[in-house]
């Protein structure tokens, strides 16, 4: 996934892109670089040491600029070296690029631009678009147009952004992978995601796919990459909901999170009858209803998909998003694909949806983050209302849709008033379940159990989703061999498997 950051206004930019990338560490990377414009000239630091690990004194060349680029890079062509790294200079070194995604005609552009006579230095697939700017700049003298140009002879799901010695200025480009313009005061952000400047921005602008932020001085201006038309900007105000980012006293961000199921689950229920009406016309009126997600969200559809089935007797398909290709053909008009989501840009669930729409398909989705992609090309969002999930493990954000799920499925029968009273009783009995009593309790098991490399986690009905998801939790965090079953799996093959002392989770 990876990130972008750009950051133009009167403070340190270095200071403020490195914090950035910082925040957008969760997406994952494997390498960085940082931009900025210094003494005439771009001043670039890149590094393969994770940017906790990195020493002042090895940035310090970055400070005193208030204008720059950074990326964190998840490298997909060419190695994870420095020299691969973004940003990337053009020849002259009047401009610096980066980018998150692939560019799937990367081979067939260099071949080109090497028979016109440009060299490469780099293994990635970045540098063509770089390449690619510098010989549209032989058409045209105006950077954001050779930019654009060379953007639509892209294919694949690209997001770039640019930072301009001659202009002193920063031009992105939205495709595919997530892009969000902050405006604070004299103060410009473009970010993979609202997050990484909620507390400094006071305005974020969500762009769309196939969109164009330039900043001209402290001014943003969007454009349409299609055709460079002017587009007008809608501000949207930064919510609470995206900017609580503190750890609140926990020692890190998934046991805060773990905490405050208590407070989410309840979140995620707080819709009203009225709320839920339009979801509820469309499950009724629906020729057949899917839900679809990816990893712990894949888990979150099928256990909303097991609610609907059971509590609300609606025939419903659970989906995985990158497994959606055999039932393409299936979809059609008239058909409700509900879409779980934390972040709102998963990119196989927004290509499963992309392709869906197209068949005409109603798109229903519950996602954590508002404005994200999923939420906007919804035809019926709604929120999980979490706040921010820092953790990459996901914790609160699973619940949350589960449980919104159990609330559609009984409010569909009738049941409302219920499935509230319900999950405000459980949220209540979490209140007191995590002492510190109870986190001796789950340390000494871990302690018992550490060095075992085979774990089993078993589950039957909903619990089965809870057995996957559990197994791919741990998985996560500890490296180790988890697994997840349906309980009537154990007399089919699995109990070969499991031998004296092996753990297993019921
Ligand atoms: N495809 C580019 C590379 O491998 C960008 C990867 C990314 O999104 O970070 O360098």
């Amino acid at each position: 996934m990876c990130g972008i950051y750009g950051f133009v206004g009167n403070s340190d930019a270095s200071k403020n892109i490195i914090e950035g990338l910082r925040r957008l560490e969760y997406r994952g990377y494997d390498s960085w670089g940082i931009s900025v414009i210094k003494n005439n000239e771009i001043v670039t630091v890149k590094n393969t040491i994770l940017l906790n690990e990195v020493k002042d004194s090895s940035i310090k060349s970055l400070s005193g600029s208030t204008i720059g680029i950074g990326h964190n890079r998840w490298a997909t062509h060419g190695g994870v070296t420095i020299n691969n790294a973004h940003p990337h200079y053009s020849t002259d070194k009047s401009f610096v690029l980066a980018q998150n995604g692939i560019v799937e005609n990367y081979q067939e552009l260099k071949k080109k631009l090497i028979l016109k006579g440009y060299n490469f230095i780099t293994q990635t697939d970045t540098e063509v678009i770089v390449r690619l700017v510098e010989s549209k700049l032989t058409k045209t003298t105006d950077l954001k147009e050779a930019l654009r140009l060379a953007f639509l002879d892209l294919e694949g799901r690209n997001t770039v952004i640019l930072l301009s010695l001659k202009n002193n200025q920063i031009i992105s480009i939205r495709n595919g992978s997530p892009l969000v313009v902050g405006l604070g005061k004299h103060e410009i952000f473009f970010a993979s995601d609202t997050l990484s400047f909620a507390d400094k921005a006071e305005k974020v602008i969500y762009m769309n796919d196939l969109e164009m932020a330039e900043n001209v001085g402290d001014k943003v201006h969007l454009y349409d990459v299609k055709n460079g038309k002017e587009l007008k900007i809608k501000e949207h105000k930064i919510t609470d909901a995206n900017s609580d980012i503190n750890h609140d006293g926990y020692d890190h961000f998934m046991l805060k999170e773990i905490v405050e199921q208590k407070d989410t689950i309840k979140a995620a229920v707080a819709y009203s009858e009225e709320e839920l009406k339009p979801i509820l016309d469309a499950l009724k009126k629906a020729k057949h209803v899917y839900t679809i997600g990816a990893g712990t969200a894949s888990f979150a559809a099928g256990m909303i998909a097991y609610y609907l089935r059971k509590h609300a007797n609606i025939n419903v398909t659970e989906l995985r998003s990158y497994e959606v290709e055999s039932y393409i053909h299936l979809f059609n008009k008239g058909d409700l694909l509900i879409a779980v989501s934390q972040s709102g840009e998963t990119a196989d669930t927004i290509e499963a949806i992309e392709l869906a729409k197209k068949k005409g398909v109603k798109i229903a989705s519950i996602v954590n983050m508002m404005g994200s992609t999923i939420t906007r090309i919804s035809d019926l969002p709604y929120f999980t209302r979490s706040g921010p999930e820092i953790c990459v493990a996901s914790t609160k954000a699973f619940t949350a849709q589960c449980a919104w799920g159990l609330l559609v499925a009984l409010t569909a029968v009738g049941k409302y008033k219920e499935v509230r009273k319900d999950i405000h009783s459980l949220s209540e009995s979490l209140e007191n379940y995590f002492t510190d009593k109870k986190f001796e309790e789950i340390k000494a098991v871990a302690k018992k159990i550490k060095n075992k490399e085979h774990f089993f986690v078993l589950g039957r009905g909903q619990n089965y989703y809870i057995s996957l998801e559990g197994s791919l939790k741990v998985k996560e965090i500890t490296y180790k061999h988890f697994e997840g079953f349906a309980g009537g799996e154990l007399k089919h093959g699995v109990i070969a498997l499991i031998e004296k002392d092996t753990p297993v989770f019921v």
